[in-house]
């Protein structure tokens, strides 16, 4: 049982309760990100704060010897974190496919962009089987061929769930999940992927199948963790116990969507998980799509996201209320990056990576420029004192509240 191991209940019993990956964490190259007062989730989807609220990010002792580290990164200051509390280390920011590889931008940007990613101490790379109906796995893994970087020395990651048009080719069940995954290492040209996310909950599956399909592909290698992604905490907590009832691997991290204006399952539900499970988070669209970058301002510019084919609902919520509401907010910010000497863009992925029990934040870029922006983050996460963030939370109408 090679990932389970990390994840068991007594394990994780034995540990301190301060065995966390956030908090101060003072790594080889110095401290960074501390722990952060007072946020409050908003519900999903809106701007501000909400009855739903119930637990925030409080600040907290330094962790105990032994208890999870973040390191730094010789020469490029990246920042590794575990997934979860698997032994498998990630860096703090991953580099996401969606909407970009093999769709937006030419494979020459997207080899760039990778370029840039890996030179800079990124090893995480997120795929899935449906973006772009494979052409991003395909090109990612043309890229990664013909870079010839060493197979350890990255992390590949990959979702199943929309493989195709027949009803076969959709879902978790065994059959999808183990021949959705082989259609991946075959566009990936790749003999297993590190981490294979079921990139829904499927009611129309059993648990039980889904625990042993995953179980079963990382018996035979095809992949080394396997993780969740949209999964409610109640569906994931399902999942543990049903590998711990027979035996088989449980999930190890959650992908879910995480920025200012989307904050509550990642800041209020998977902490718990995090902690009685070992299930960490994986993060995606810090930027909620390039909306908290300042640059839309009520208008869509050409050269975005939002004006691709496909991408109508992307331009429909820039200029629906509620998004201009937001953009407001985002201008609002301006001020206290301007005091930190950074863009919007990196505040905001900055604030991301100060969350309890977020293993990764995902990136996503249209081309090497606005990644090179966004790695200054790290730096900015360095200078993200409590005080500041009580700031942005009260720019954003949240006030900061502790668990009861
Ligand atoms: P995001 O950070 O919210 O949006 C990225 C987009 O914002 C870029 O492609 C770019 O688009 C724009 N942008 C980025 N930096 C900018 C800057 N400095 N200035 C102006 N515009 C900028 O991230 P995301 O692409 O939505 O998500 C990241 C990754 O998370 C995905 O690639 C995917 O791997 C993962 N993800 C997972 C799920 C899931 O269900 N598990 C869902 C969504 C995403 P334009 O230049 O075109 O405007």
């Amino acid at each position: 049982m090679q990932v389970s191991i990390a994840c068991t209940e007594q394990n994780l019993r034995s540990r301190s309760s301060e065995d966390r990956l956030c908090g101060p964490r003072p790594g080889p190259g110095g401290g960074n990100g501390g722990p952060v007062g007072g946020g409050h989730g908003n519900p999903p989807g809106g701007g501000g704060s909400g009855p739903k609220a119930r637990a925030a990010l409080v600040p907290r002792p330094p962790a105990p010897a032994g208890a999870l580290r973040e390191s730094t990164g010789r020469g490029t200051g990246m920042k590794y974190r575990n997934l979860g509390k698997s032994g498998l280390r990630v860096s703090c920011l991953g580099l996401g496919t969606w909407v970009t590889f093999g769709s937006q931008i030419s494979d020459e940007t997207a080899e760039d962009v990778l370029t840039v990613a890996y030179e800079h101490g990124v090893n995480l790379f997120d795929t899935a089987e449906v973006y772009a109906a494979g052409k991003a796995e395909r090109t990612l893994g043309n890229i990664l061929k013909s870079k010839g970087w060493r197979r350890s020395s990255y992390v590949i990651t990959t979702k199943i769930f929309w493989g195709g048009q027949a009803e076969t080719e959709r879902g978790l069940s065994r059959k999808h999940i183990i021949e959705g995954l082989q259609g991946s290492l075959d566009r990936l040209q790749l003999g297993y992927v590190d981490i294979v996310f079921a990139n829904r909950s499927d009611p129309n599956s059993p648990m039980e199948e889904i625990v042993r399909a995953m179980t079963y592909v990382i018996n035979q290698g095809l992949a080394l963790y396997w993780g969740t992604s949209r999964w409610g905490a109640a569906e994931i907590m399902e999942a543990y116990s049903m590998a711990r009832q027979f035996n088989l691997i449980p999930p190890v991290c959650e992908q879910a969507e995480h920025h200012l204006f989307q904050r509550e399952k990642v800041e209020m539900q998977l902490p718990e998980l995090y902690h009685k499970i070992g299930v960490g988070s994986v993060t995606w669209s810090p930027l909620s799509c390039g909306l908290i970058t300042s640059k839309y301002d009520g208008q869509v510019p050409d050269t975005c996201r939002a004006t691709i084919k496909g991408y109508q609902w992307l331009k429909d919520k820039v200029q629906s209320e509620g998004s201009k509401k937001q953009q407001a907010k985002v201008l609002d910010l301006l001020p206290i990056a301007h005091q930190l000497g950074c863009t919007v863009a990196q505040l905001a992925i900055a604030w991301c990576l100060r969350s309890e029990g977020v293993s990764s934040v995902l990136l996503g870029v249209s081309s090497a420029e606005q990644l090179l922006e966004h790695l200054g983050a790290l730096q900015v996460l360095s200078q993200l004192t409590p005080q500041t963030v009580m700031e942005i939370d009260g720019l954003l109408g949240n006030k900061p509240h502790t668990k009861k």
